[in-house]
């Protein structure tokens, strides 16, 4: 049996304050949550209000394909480490469909994200059509192999978030099913490359994640804890998220 820590993640995306970010602070700080890691991805200008707290781990939403150099309104992977960051998103389905990151740069920001000793979030998921489809395996292998096939290595130093897009911010997430063959699916996958780091990796559910449908999640045999936008805007929501996994 593989023992896999559980981590609740939250995406705050372009939203939050920095009087949000203190009152998550003291929230986490009421309670003791030795059984789960919490990682928190606020906006990069909030990442110094959270840099020094014990109470979750820090991350950044996004990174550059750089590691220098003049790329205006960029962050370095290096530039993060300093700022305290030790995990990061890569590829969330936002970054992926309103920026046009490609899998070739999603690829690029994983070697950046990687060599400078962050640990990557790869965010993959298949959208709606894809879903009706019943493309969502060969969607989500697709996705896999872009970063791991040249670099098996890179499993057992990464988080992987399954995110389906109908789900994220829609309030209509996957069912537990659902979510779970995915992560079954994916999880097959990534054996392709290596066996042992696909059974150890972290493989979180996003999309519409909330305090009442966390616990059944969270539940589920390859579902190792989630990835949260909406409900992670509020501390007390985002607490019980946290408990339940
Ligand atoms: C996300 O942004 O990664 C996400 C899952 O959002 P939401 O929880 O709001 O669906």
């Amino acid at each position: 049996m593989t023992m896999r820590k559980p981590l609740v993640a939250a995406n705050w995306k372009m939203n939050g304050s920095d009087a949000l970010a203190r009152e998550l602070t003291a929230a986490l700080a009421t309670v003791n949550l030795v059984n789960v890691d919490v990682l928190v991805c606020p906006p990069a200008t909030l990442l110094h209000t959270l840099a020094s707290t014990e109470q979750c781990l820090l991350g950044a939403q996004n990174l550059s394909q750089y590691t220098s150099g003049a790329y205006t309104g960029e962050l370095s992977a290096s530039l993060l480490t300093e700022a305290g960051v030790r995990f990061v998103l890569v590829g969330h389905s936002e970054r992926r469909t309103l920026f046009a990151e490609s899998d070739l740069v999603l690829a690029e920001k994983m070697q950046q994200a990687i060599a400078h000793g962050l640990t990557p979030v790869y965010c993959i998921g298949e959208n709606l059509q894809q879903r009706q489809q019943e493309k969502t395996g060969q969607v989500l292998a697709k996705q896999l192999a872009a970063v791991y096939a040249s670099h098996p290595e890179f499993i057992a130093k990464s988080v992987i978030a399954y995110e389906p897009v109908w789900a994220i911010g829609t309030g209509e997430a996957a069912t537990p099913e659902q979510a779970q063959q995915a992560h079954a699916e994916v999880r097959q996958q990534l054996a392709q490359y290596d066996s042992k780091a696909a059974a150890t990796v972290r493989i979180l559910y996003g999309g519409s994640v909330n305090s009442k449908n966390a616990t059944e999640l969270f539940g589920q045999p390859d579902i190792d804890g989630g990835l949260v936008g909406g409900a992670s805007l509020n501390a007390e929501e985002f607490l019980h998220i946290c408990q339940s996994a």
